[in-house]
């Protein structure tokens, strides 16, 4: 009888509010992609930049040119995704939707990809975002995957080591030079948390990896209070080879 009842109550839960798939809205049998949408994500997996992530065709060198170039300030970047057209629905749902319960589905992929990365790591910190964007947003997404991270990981989450201090123009539609310009200086770490940080490896959580702008400079500040290594992880990240 129990099970009848439950059952039911499943079926009436499904009717009333179906699982809907989370980039194209139809309706799936559990949580995630239809098998649709799974397959036009575009998984980055191996071979890729050692250092930042950027996927490469073929598995020709170790190292993308821009990382070659200049090494930038984080020790490597794990993204799940890459970033475009496609995928931008489900991180904009995320992102905008208050669609929170996504969350636990994208850490457990970022999970997944970063496990062997993160193994050895001390702490988990978010991108901070500055408290007035907070006020309108109502959260900040970082913090939601850096939490979910925490958990399947347990290494330590602490959201208030790194601060944002001052809060940033648009970057939108600015050169590389000018979204330097823009963020330099706008982070900073908590005095409270030296020790934290000191000789510690750091994993930086973040949504979308676009420039590697703010997460450089994140890891710069990182390190310039001690941190002895940033790994970088995001969900997604545009395809353009750094831009460090
Ligand atoms: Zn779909
Ligand atoms: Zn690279």
């Amino acid at each position: 009888m129990f099970e009848i009842v439950r059952q039911f109550l499943l079926n009436l839960q499904n009717i009333c509010f179906p699982i809907t798939c989370y980039n194209c809205g139809k309706i799936v049998d559990s949580e995630g992609l239809c098998q649709e949408c799974w397959k036009k994500i575009r998984w980055i997996g191996d071979p890729k930049c050692k250092i930042c992530g950027v996927p490469f065709e073929i598995d020709a060198c170790a190292l993308c040119p821009n990382c070659l170039r200049k090494k930038p300030h984080f020790d490597r970047a794990v993204s799940v995704f890459e970033y475009d057209s496609f995928s931008k629905i489900m991180i904009l749902k995320f992102k905008h939707g208050d669609k929170t319960h996504i969350c636990r589905q994208l850490s457990t992929w970022m999970y997944r990809v970063a496990q062997d990365a993160i193994k050895n790591a001390d702490v988990i910190i978010p991108v901070p975002i500055h408290f007035l964007k907070r006020l309108k947003r109502k959260y900040n997404q970082s913090e939601l995957l850096a939490r979910e991270l925490g958990k399947l990981s347990g290494i330590p989450y602490e959201p208030r080591i790194l601060q944002k201090e001052k809060p940033t123009p648009q970057q939108e539609g600015l050169s590389r030079n000018m979204r330097l310009k823009n963020i330099n200086g706008s982070f900073g770490v908590d005095s409270r948390y030296f020790s934290t940080l000191f000789k510690k490896t750091v994993v930086l959580v973040d949504d979308v990896l676009t420039t590697g702008a703010t997460i450089n400079e994140c890891s710069k500040i990182l390190k310039k209070h001690g941190a002895e290594k940033v790994i970088v992880l995001t969900i997604a990240r545009v395809n353009l080879g750094g831009d460090l």
